[in-house]
């Protein structure tokens, strides 16, 4: 669940001091997701790309341990927070263990949001390493695939160093946040964030 109230006293930037963002960097395009592509195409967050207003700080943790492309990893017996405390693994199609790449990786992207004083992460939910919210429990590709709710190893980590995360499904947030990047921007007061969604309502039983 994101913390919009966060959002809203967020300050308000210019192009000469630009927002600092750091997103999963193929939400911008960039061909590292596990098949070599984008990962598909959200509107969302390549938004961001047209506002001088934002600092973009592109980072992939799964390309940065395992390469691109690669086999697809899910999260087995736990969250990314599990990983990190070395309670549950990341492993890969294939079954090999990839917990140890995938917890030095998040440690480096925790490194770049220090070091680049990131002021908000925007991540790919569902992914074992960039997910906020939503992960997979097990492998994506079973008959039975499941969901938990929980964050990727990198989200994860993120989280657990006071970063913000939210992701590119939680379109109210995004609101807010092009609110901030641009004056002109027009709220659509209808949008909701990812946990407001009747999938996720359902499936969690949330409501
Ligand atoms: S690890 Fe994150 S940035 Fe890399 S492809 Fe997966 S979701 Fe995108």
């Amino acid at each position: 669940m994101t913390d919009r109230n966060f959002l809203k006293a967020m300050r308000i930037p210019t192009s000469t001091d630009p927002l600092r963002v750091l997103v999963s960097a193929c939400l911008t395009g960039i061909t590292c997701g596990y098949d070599g592509s984008a990962n598909g195409e959200y509107p969302s967050v390549l938004k961001l790309l047209n506002y001088d207003t934002v600092r973009l700080v592109k980072f992939c943790p799964e390309e940065f341990s395992f390469g691109s492309p690669r086999e697809m990893c899910d999260l087995h017996g736990g969250t990314g927070d599990d990983v990190l405390d070395g309670k549950a693994r990341m492993l890969s199609e294939s079954g090999i263990d990839w917990s140890e790449g995938i917890v030095r990786a998040a440690e480096k992207m925790a490194e770049v949001a220090r070091r680049e004083d990131v002021e908000l992460c925007v991540m790919m939910d569902i992914s074992a390493a960039c997910g906020s919210q939503v992960i997979y429990n097990g492998n994506r590709f079973s008959e039975n695939k499941q969901y938990q709710i929980g964050a990727g190893v990198a989200a994860a980590k993120l989280m657990r160093e006071g970063f913000k995360v939210i992701s590119q499904r939680d379109h109210a947030s995004l609101e807010i946040l092009y609110s901030k990047l641009d004056p002109m921007h027009e709220m659509n007061e209808k949008a909701i964030d990812w946990h407001e969604v009747e999938w996720y309502k359902n499936y969690f039983k949330t409501v």
